[in-house]
């Protein structure tokens, strides 16, 4: 599996990554990430971090590469995630804004459209009034530095300050004066950007089965964020009421090993008969 755009590093494009194994304690991370972010790009960032186990090269996983991943990467892999971690089947469902009727969609987070890096990724050159200038596509630092300004005008502005850089012969690269720059080149900035930029599916296409009627469904990018901790802690505390192992052993412990010592418990109970958990053994 390969980024559908990727991370340049070092002058390099690297597209290869990989997930830890799920534990409690990714599972806890993600649910407690939103405490300590202090916006969702910070959060986003703090998970992948936590989550990958390679991005690039074997060189390991720093929060610099994790925030120099694209925006639309970054998002790929969030829903990577979410497959890695539960790749059942589940139902989207939405009203039909024609006919009022339910509609349900069954989704696959690894069978959602992804949309590749289109040429030149992750830079291009443009011509505008003020000279040739270099735009590249927004990454998660951009991000983490928008997410503080709260006018739209302000944060447009300061993102295109961000991505383009005008090509000088003495000084190397300088910044553009982007307050010079036209309506249009600003439009074509978007244009070029939004070509380059690999995507993934924010919504699906569903036609109406009761009046044909052709619908776009939203889909999440960062569903896995949602995902309750609830029954985590409560898994904790029947391994650790049964076995008396630490919270730490049992963060530790695969996914699938934690499950399984969950269905001997169940097991056990049930030898036992029907009786109140706390008289048990
Ligand atoms: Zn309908």
């Amino acid at each position: 599996m390969e980024l559908p755009g990727g991370l340049p590093w070092g002058g390099v494009l690297h597209r290869s990554f990989r997930f830890k194994p799920v534990t409690g304690r990714l599972e806890l991370t993600l649910g407690e990430s939103g405490w300590s972010a202090r916006s969702h790009p910070e959060r986003v960032t703090a998970v992948l971090c936590a989550a990958l186990d390679l991005l690039g090269d074997e060189n390991g996983v720093s929060m610099d590469r994790v925030r120099s991943l694209s925006v639309g990467d970054r998002q790929f892999l969030m829903r990577r995630l979410a497959a890695h971690i539960d790749d059942r089947m589940f139902w989207l469902t939405a009203e039909c804004p024609e006919c009022r009727e339910k509609l349900d969609v069954p989704v696959r987070h690894s069978e959602l459209p992804v949309k590749p890096a289109g040429e030149g990724y992750p830079e291009a050159a443009l011509e505008t009034s003020l000279g040739l200038i270099r735009v590249r596509v927004p990454t998660g630092a951009d991000q983490e530095i928008l997410a503080g300004i709260e006018d739209d005008d302000l944060a447009l502005r300061a993102l295109l300050e961000r991505i383009t850089s005008a090509a000088d012969a003495e000084n190397g690269t300088t910044g553009v004066d982007v307050s010079a720059l036209s309506e249009n080149e600003v439009t074509s900035i978007e244009a070029r950007v939004e070509a380059m930029a690999p995507e993934v599916a924010s919504s699906l296409l569903v036609t109406c089965p009761h009046c044909q009627r052709e619908n776009k469904v939203p889909i999440a990018p960062y569903a896995c964020l949602e995902r309750p901790v609830g029954e985590l802690f409560s898994e904790i505390h029947q391994l650790a009421f049964w076995y008396h192992w630490s919270e730490g052993d049992i963060l530790d412990l695969p996914r699938s090993r934690r499950r399984l010592y969950l269905n001997l418990i169940d097991r056990t109970r049930g030898m036992h008969g029907a009786r109140p958990f706390l008289e048990v053994g």
